[in-house]
């Protein structure tokens, strides 16, 4: 990690600084021998094999949890014993944010390492600044670097110690993780309350799994019943979920399912609420997606931000095997820090242990999906509504809704608002109601200015349009979209402008490169918007043709956040803050 990481603090107020290592530009290493010392030591973590080509990651990540990075020596040794090519370890370790890779000529990074979010709503709510203090607190001694969104967005700022969440942070509390001195409440991290087997079964769980397993219900009538409810897909495409699986399930087999638990959009952070309360309601509606398809396998794919859940459902599916209600293999996965894993394709690369380069479609994951078999997939949030839905009756959900919309959404709100968090709601609300009604007014001291309604690459909307109804397909027009339902609430006291650079140096950084609009409009689009006064012009063409031309979701949305800013702010232009 080069000196420049250490100094987020130069970062301007909604940004990091320009020019840090973005995903594709880590890679590196030249090709080595490994060293006997080197390849006792892997075979001592993991083990004598034989090794699995789609568990690279999961044994990268081994390797990082035992020495605090990955040592080049250990990668040859890996490479070795995996019979791979070294440069292909080398790529997907250098693809993702999760890992530190230390070549021969870099020194080990120190054994702490503080990274501050510095995505648009911690930025809002002063990461730069504490990001300085920390640096000039414990620099030292420690490594303080900027992170991606955390998913944590409700207590921004949020900053980490190794594995450690900590939300509302600064310095002292901060301090005292890096002290060793937390006490529980300090770290975000809490699942004390979580719903257990005992008392999910208590409340009626897993019968309606029970009554699908013992031939009590037919999977073409749960499906019907799906597809009747209007359900549909809550990871942000919004793909109606009776009918993905009608789809997968006419497929021949053998099939499998992948659950996408990589909830990585700025602002998002609904999964994590449901999975630290209720994870077998999750579980159950997993489980019935299986059998309804007759998957051969689960994977489930889990942020690595969020490691108490990763102990949390391991926990809960050792149980759920020993009550034999867990009839069908299912592993989980970790992500590793890498925002386009939440593409489905992407996602299916990364669980078979590659760089999440999206894949070209068609053909779509319901016919070559995960190792070339077709493949459900489904957003965490999604499932976990299955057991509600097909137990209390499709009316009950379709039912909800304002403004001729249908349904009930999972809004993660963030921002200047008194009391953020996940507030479910009817679809089409307002997200001026969203405001009064659910989220306790705006914060003390700030006036609504605007709102994005889809996280970072949902676009900017302002205070004027306040009162259109948030759903799907109708903010299209508007320039917007709900996408995950991520509301970040913006005030008189925030630039949308600053926001917009804040994220395209996100969608610069996260860009898989794998085509050029994106990988070289985003920091393109950097550069000129950070320039002192903006060529519209030329970044208006820019932004048409990263959408036009981008392979997939990220580059084509990557520029709604400037396009908003040119069509409905254009007087923050000239405001910005340097930096
Ligand atoms: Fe990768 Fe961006 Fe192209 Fe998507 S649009 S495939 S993220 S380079």
């Amino acid at each position: 990690m080069s000196k420049a990481d250490a100094q987020t603090g130069t970062a301007g107020p909604l940004g990091r600084p320009p020019g840090k290592g973005s995903r594709r530009g880590r890679s590196g290493g030249r090709g080595r021998q490994s060293q006997p010392s080197a390849r006792a030591a892997v075979l001592d973590l993991l083990g004598a094999g034989p090794y699995r080509r789609d568990l690279l990651i999961e044994y990268l990540h081994r390797l990082q949890d035992r020495h605090g990075h990955l040592a080049a020596a250990h990668l040859a040794a890996l490479a070795e014993l995996m019979r791979l090519p070294l440069a292909e370890v080398y790529e997907v370790a250098s693809f993702y944010h999760a890992f530190d890779v230390v070549k021969e000529t870099d020194t080990a990074p120190p054994e702490v390492t503080v990274r501050v979010c510095d995505s648009l709503v911690c930025a809002m709510m002063g990461a730069a600044p504490l990001a300085r203090a920390l640096s000039e607190t414990y620099g030292a001694t420690v490594r303080v670097t900027h992170g991606a969104c955390m998913g944590r967005c409700e207590a921004a700022p949020v900053a980490s110690v190794g594995r450690r969440y900590i939300g509302h942070a600064d310095v002292a509390t901060v301090g005292a993780l890096i002290d060793g001195n937390a006490t529980p409440a300090a770290a975000t991290d809490d699942v004390a309350a979580a719903v257990d087997l005992p008392a999910y079964r208590a409340d009626g769980g897993y019968t309606l799994l029970q009554q699908c397993l013992d031939g009590g219900r037919t999977a073409d009538a749960v499906i019907a019943a799906l597809e009747e409810s209007g359900l549909r897909g809550l990871g942000g495409a919004g793909f109606p979920t009776g009918r993905k699986w009608r789809f997968v399930r006419a497929e021949a087999g053998p099939r499998l399912m992948a659950v996408n638990a990589d909830e990585s959009e700025p602002g998002t952070f609904k999964d994590r609420h449901y999975l630290e309360r209720d994870p077998h309601r999750f579980l159950e509606g997993m489980l019935i997606g299986a059998w309804a398809v007759e998957a051969e396998a689960v994977y489930i794919y889990l942020r690595t931000e969020y490691p108490h859940l990763h102990d949390l459902l391991g926990k809960a599916l050792d149980e759920l095997r020993a009550a034999g209600l867990c009839r069908v293999p299912v592993e989980l996965r970790r992500g590793a820090g890498a925002y386009i894993c939440g593409e489905e394709s992407a996602m299916l690369e990364s669980l078979e242990g590659k760089r999440g380069l999206p894949r070209h479609k068609p053909p779509f994951p319901s016919q070559v999906g995960l190792f070339g078999r077709p493949t459900l997939i489904n957003n965490v949030e999604t499932l976990y509504w299955v057991r509600d839905l097909l137990q209390r009756g499709g009316d009950w959900f379709s039912g909800a809704g304002r403004r001729g919309c249908h349904g009930l959404r999972s809004f993660s709100v963030s921002g200047r608002v008194r009391e953020p968090g996940v507030k479910l709601a009817p679809a089409g609300i307002s997200v001026r109601e969203l405001i009064e009604e659910y989220c306790g007014g705006m914060a003390e001291g700030h006036a609504f200015k605007g709102y994005l309604p889809g996280g970072a690459s949902g676009g900017i909307l302002p205070a004027s349009m306040a009162d259109l109804p948030l759903d799907f397909g109708t903010l299209e027009e508007h320039g917007a979209l709900i996408g995950s339902a991520a509301v970040i609430v913006l005030s008189d006291r925030d630039n949308t402008a600053d926001a917009a650079l804040n994220l395209m140096r996100f969608f610069a950084d996260e860009s898989c490169g794998q085509c050029t609009p994106c990988r070289v409009g985003t920091e393109k689009a950097v550069d000129l918007m950070q320039a002192e006064s903006w060529d519209r012009p030329l970044l208006g063409e820019l932004s048409r043709c990263m959408m036009d031309a981008s392979i997939c979701g990220l580059g084509q949305a990557a520029p709604n956040g400037l396009e908003s800013v040119l069509r409905h702010f254009p007087d923050d232009i000239a405001k910005r803050r340097p930096g």
